[in-house]
């Protein structure tokens, strides 16, 4: 039996690529269908990540007009790594399977074949890795890669260059949602559940359309969440640094009273001040970065759910679709309809 494939697309205010991620995602489907290498009852689910413009709509609409579009509305904006998840989970129901994809085409369909080969041969996990970076800005690039000799550093285990491109199988995500953190940082996570993995290079492309839903901001917090969800070792650094200067102003100590003892008081002064500012910001800075370990710990505590789902296209009532039409649109109606008719 071939496999039951779902394809994951979170999206975020994605409505100028979506045309064009349905109609390659949908021809590479049907695809794969044709060459017999995943079940005719695959599918693409699209998880709409709390999106301010048409994303809903158009996924909503597409689902009616093609069966193997599911949808999937989150009740509010997420983030990229929790809409993931959702989407995760909601697809291994129904899946021996599943594909994670960004929807701006970036990274290249055509290899999510190779994932399946790899999937048929025993693979648990497969990853795609960006070979080239050319299509990149140079200044993605460079901060991207820091951000990967950083985290090695300080002993997180990341897949080089891959980021969320992977095919994981309805074991692996089971055992992802084992772990139960709400600081998510899924390139971290998914090595840790082990298996056997496999990779697959590929050349990442640029953006098809839209712009990018990471501004510098975002990218800096989502680095500083994945040190600092897996690695304690910002903190010892702080300490030792702390018994460096510790270490230090004992010796600095001995100088000033031989200082004193020799005559030479006033010279006190400058090093003096230094050290008292120099202290007084290694502290503020030990401070800052326990308080950033404790409100993790805070949050975990709380055991927030990670996203509520609003609707799934898969199992809504029918008695509620109506709450989705748009009133604008006649033909969408008679879509609606003629679908209502036959699923009844
Ligand atoms: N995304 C999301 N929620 C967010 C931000 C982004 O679901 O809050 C999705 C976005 O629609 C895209 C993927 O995450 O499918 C990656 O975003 P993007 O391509 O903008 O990131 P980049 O490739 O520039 O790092
Ligand atoms: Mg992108």
């Amino acid at each position: 039996m071939e496999p039951v494939l779902t394809i994951v697309v979170p999206c975020y205010n994605e409505e100028e690529v979506l045309p064009e991620t349905f109609s390659q995602l949908d021809q590479l489907l049907s695809q794969l269908m044709e060459e017999q290498l995943v079940s005719k009852k695959s599918k693409l689910l699209f998880v709409d990540d709390g999106s301010k413009d048409r994303t809903w709509d158009m996924i909503y609409k597409e689902g009616l007009k093609n069966e193997h579009i599911r949808g999937l509305k989150l009740a509010r904006n997420v983030g990229h790594q929790n809409a993931l998840l959702a989407g995760l989970f909601a697809a291994k129901e129904i899946s021996d399977c599943v594909v994670s994809i960004d929807a701006d085409l970036q990274d290249d369909i055509e290899v999510i074949r190779e994932f399946i080969l790899k999937y048929n041969q025993g693979s648990e996990i497969v990853y795609g890795v960006r070979k080239r970076r050319d299509t990149d800005t140079f200044f993605k690039r460079s901060t991207a890669q820091g951000f990967y000799k950083l985290m090695k550093t300080m002993g997180v285990n990341l897949v080089y260059n891959h980021a969320d491109f992977r095919l994981m199988s309805k074991r692996a995500v089971q055992e992802l949602e084992g772990f139960k953190e709400v600081n998510l940082f899924l390139r971290g996570i998914v090595p840790l559940i082990g298996f056997q993995s496999d990779v697959v290079y590929y050349n990442r492309k640029e953006r098809q359309a839209g712009e990018t839903k990471y501004p510098l901001k975002k990218m800096l917090a989502f680095a500083f969440d994945g040190i600092t969800s897996f690695s304690v070792s910002p903190i010892r650094f702080v300490l030792i640094i702390g018994l460096v200067s510790f270490f230090f102003s004992m010796l600095f100590g001995v100088y000033f009273l031989l200082l004193k003892f020799l005559g030479h008081t006033q010279t006190g002064w400058t090093s003096l001040i230094t050290s008292i500012w120099l202290i007084g910001g290694l502290q503020l800075i030990a401070i800052g970065l326990i308080g950033e370990y404790v409100g993790k710990i805070y949050k975990e505590t709380k055991h927030r759910p990670k996203f509520i789902i609003d609707i799934d296209t898969l199992n809504l009532p029918i008695s509620r679709r109506h709450l989705l039409r748009n009133t604008e649109e006649e033909a969408f109606y008679q879509i609606d309809r003629k679908k209502l008719s036959e699923t009844n």
